[in-house]
């Protein structure tokens, strides 16, 4: 175990965090019917939580129970995400993201990534998962070639539908992205803003406004 992601069928890396992947346990099995064949080139990752609630953060870790959303990706036939990342900053991935698609953001699938960060219904996450969210996104926009930028907005993370969302103009979106920037069914809670104040204001993304 931990060899790391699967990119395009090889191994990569990441820094710290337990990576577990269908090739790792059979019970992290790989998606079937709830994904579709990458076409476009990824420049997107849209990151999500899975209650999407604003929350507390705590420090350490908490209570893992990132197993039972695992499960549910695999047996949903209508939505579908690539990693879920849980409170104990155990990665699971299902879907090797440079040959699939999964169905987390809309529009957005062809050309975006998707991440869950496990939740319970209070909405609170946990230091190690922000690490190991972090990580995941590093490593993910180093071997996709994804721009290292942030939708900004008053010297925070936006976390409302973009205008060219609403517009219907995707073509230029690159980065990292809320699920909020696509969506108005969620809110500001999927994911909140600190995932991506993290890369702005330690990693060196930049936030555009
Ligand atoms: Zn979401």
């Amino acid at each position: 175990m931990n060899a790391g992601i699967v990119i395009d069928g090889r191994r990569v890396k990441v820094a710290h965090a337990r990576v577990v992947t269908w090739l790792d346990d059979a019970r992290v099995p790989e998606l079937r019917e709830n994904r579709s064949r990458r076409r476009e080139r990824v420049r997107a990752i849209v990151l999500h939580t899975t209650w999407g609630r604003l929350g507390a953060l705590h420090a350490g870790s908490g209570t893992p129970a990132g197993r039972g959303y695992v499960a549910a990706n695999a047996r949903a036939t209508d939505k579908s995400w690539d990693f879920t990342v849980d409170r104990d900053a155990t990665v699971f991935q299902q879907s090797d993201p440079a040959r699939w698609f999964t169905w987390h953001a809309g529009a957005a699938n062809p050309f975006s990534v998707g991440i869950e960060m496990v939740q319970a219904l209070t909405g609170e996450l946990y230091e190690v998962q922000v690490r190991a969210a972090v990580e995941l996104i590093e490593v993910l926009a180093r071997e996709l070639g994804i721009a290292q930028v942030v939708p900004w907005r008053n010297g925070r993370p936006e976390l409302r539908v973009l205008a060219s969302v609403r517009a219907g103009r995707l073509s230029g979106l690159r980065g990292l992205f809320a699920h909020a920037n696509f969506t108005d069914d969620r809110g500001p809670g999927d994911p909140g803003p600190v995932v991506a104040e993290v890369m702005v204001r330690a990693k060196g993304w930049v936030g555009i406004e």
